[in-house]
């Protein structure tokens, strides 16, 4: 039988999960592999956690990735994305607290990656270009710009597996008087240092994570004033002095913010926190996934296969609770079809299993049920693979936790420590209030005398 041949697009977590899955495979002994490819546009590994001060384009003219920035700490508790088979206890060698920096968590996340193993199959700088399916050969073309020869190659494949991720393009709206804004306006993909905004009065459109976490920011590092203007519903938690919500911009004059409820205020500067678009300038129409961001992204049997080619496979497409246990759980639901060891129903079978999801996921009030849907999504993959399994329930419930801990004081709330689902270990905590340790780099963090969590104040 001829190898088949697979190109994985991006090297971040979700890709990393895919190339893990099948070098897992290799070192079990399993006999006829597919070749992998897999190309990343940047010169590294780790996708959106590789911070770059960059903005706009990248040395080779393309479009910088990361909307990660400075002094970003991990937003959900650490407990809900421990993998089974490498625990933070293992790589640190000690218990940590539960919300690290963002250098901390890429550090336990890199740490698990063999990179002798897996770098091999990794071409760094070269961006896809364009994927066409001939239908008749079936199989892919993927062309790629290798900007290290200054070459455009062109190679085909069985299948191909996008995880080029999915909160990188931004989504900037428009409001009447904004050229006319004397300010800085940037979309949240963009923001790298708060310390910018030290004495300004900010203002952030949107109402998600980006809004709520670059607000938390720029009040910590300074900010006069911090205005969150909401289109659907407010955030709504207790913010401390100098941070408030308004309902949607209605337009600027000048340096002067309108909003909907008639008020006004003046501002220095606008970051726009309204969300990202799905871009795949690589794909042809028939091959793009056309969504927004939620938790079941409809064409996606599984939550993966492309249902008019399912040899089209997108990973870590969701809107995510979970994070990298759910794209392993993809990733290997996705060898293990490639590899012929789980079937894939017919295309009328595949309908009918989305439906069912869809169904689920229109009837979703609140929070609480978007975690447990997430959680039985990833337990619906765990099943027919090797995949350790994992206490995904359990993490679910350290997510209630964690939105209860938000709204108890969204200042204070990465003061918290979690048991390990995994070890039992009890996190440590902080030395100091969050919002008074300023410096996030790893050396730092782990120079912190972490004081170990009274066992009264466990959270199960
Ligand atoms: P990405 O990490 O985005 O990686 C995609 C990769 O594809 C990149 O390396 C990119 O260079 C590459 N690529 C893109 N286009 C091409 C192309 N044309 N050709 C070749 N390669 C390409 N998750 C958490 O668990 N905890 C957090 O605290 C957290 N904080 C976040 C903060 C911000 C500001 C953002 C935006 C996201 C955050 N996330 C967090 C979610 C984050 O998206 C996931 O953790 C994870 O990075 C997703 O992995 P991915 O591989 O699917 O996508
Ligand atoms: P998001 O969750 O998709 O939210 C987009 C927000 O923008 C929504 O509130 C939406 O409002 C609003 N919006 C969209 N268009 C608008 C418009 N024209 N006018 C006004 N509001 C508009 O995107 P996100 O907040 O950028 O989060 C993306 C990801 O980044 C998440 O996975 C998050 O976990 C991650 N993140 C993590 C951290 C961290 O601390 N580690 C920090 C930032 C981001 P509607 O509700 O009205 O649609
Ligand atoms: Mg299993």
């Amino acid at each position: 039988m001829k190898q088949q041949k697979i190109a994985i697009l991006g090297a971040g977590p979700s890709g990393l999960a895919q190339l893990r899955a099948f070098e897992a495979a290799r070192q079990a002994g399993v006999q006829n592999l597919p070749e992998v490819v897999c190309y990343e546009k940047q010169n590294d590994i780790g996708g959106m956690w590789n911070y770059t001060w960059r903005t706009g384009l990248d040395k080779n003219g393309e479009p910088v990735h990361g909307s990660m920035y400075r002094y970003l700490w991990s937003n959900g508790p650490k407990e809900c994305l421990e993998f089974a088979d490498y625990s933070f206890d293992e790589h640190f060698g000690q218990a940590i607290p539960s919300y690290p920096p963002r250098a901390v968590l890429k550090d336990y996340i890199m740490g698990r990656i063999d990179k002798a193993a897996i770098f091999k199959y990794i071409r760094f700088e070269c961006p896809v270009r364009w994927v066409t399916y001939d239908e008749s050969s079936k199989m892919f073309t993927v062309t790629v710009m290798n900007h290290k020869t200054g070459e455009q190659e062109t190679n085909e494949f069985d299948y191909v597996v996008v995880a080029t991720g999915h909160f990188s393009t931004p989504n900037m709206p428009y409001f009447e008087g904004l050229e006319q804004f004397p300010g800085r306006v940037l979309h949240a993909h963009d923001f790298r240092d708060a310390l910018e905004y030290e004495n300004q009065n900010v203002l952030l459109v949107g109402a998600s994570y980006s809004a709520e976490d670059i607000g938390s920011q720029c009040f910590k590092y300074g900010a006069k004033s911090v205005t969150i203007s909401y289109r659907s519903n407010p955030i709504g938690f207790d913010w401390p002095e100098g941070m408030a919500e308004r309902p949607l911009l209605t337009h600027l004059e000048g340096d002067i913010g309108h909003f909907a409820d008639g008020t006004s205020k003046q501002f220095d500067s606008i970051v726009m926190c309204t969300g990202y678009l799905f871009h795949f300038p690589f794909m042809p129409d028939e091959l793009r996934l056309q969504t927004h961001n939620c938790l079941y992204p409809d064409n996606l049997y599984k939550g993966i296969f492309f249902q008019p080619n399912p040899k089209l496979i997108y990973l870590g497409m969701q809107d995510q609770y979970y994070t990298f246990n759910m794209f392993d759980a993809q990733a290997w639901y996705a060898r293990d079809v490639i590899l012929g060891q789980i079937a894939l129903p017919e295309a009328d079978a595949r309908q009918q299993d989305m439906q069912t999801w869809l169904a689920r996921h229109e009837q979703l009030s609140g929070c609480h049920d978007s975690i447990d849907f997430q959680a039985s999504y990833i337990r619906d993959l765990l099943g027919p693979t090797d995949y350790p399994d994992f206490a995904v329930e359990e993490q679910g419930e350290l997510f209630k936790q964690w939105l209860q801990d938000k709204e108890e004081n969204i200042m204070a709330f990465r003061e918290k420590s979690y048991t390990s689902t995994v070890t039992g270990t009890l996190a440590t905590q902080l030395p100091a209030p969050w919002l008074a340790i300023k410096d996030d780099s790893l050396e730092s963090f782990m120079s912190l005398d972490f004081i170990e969590s009274n066992t009264l104040d466990k959270i199960d």
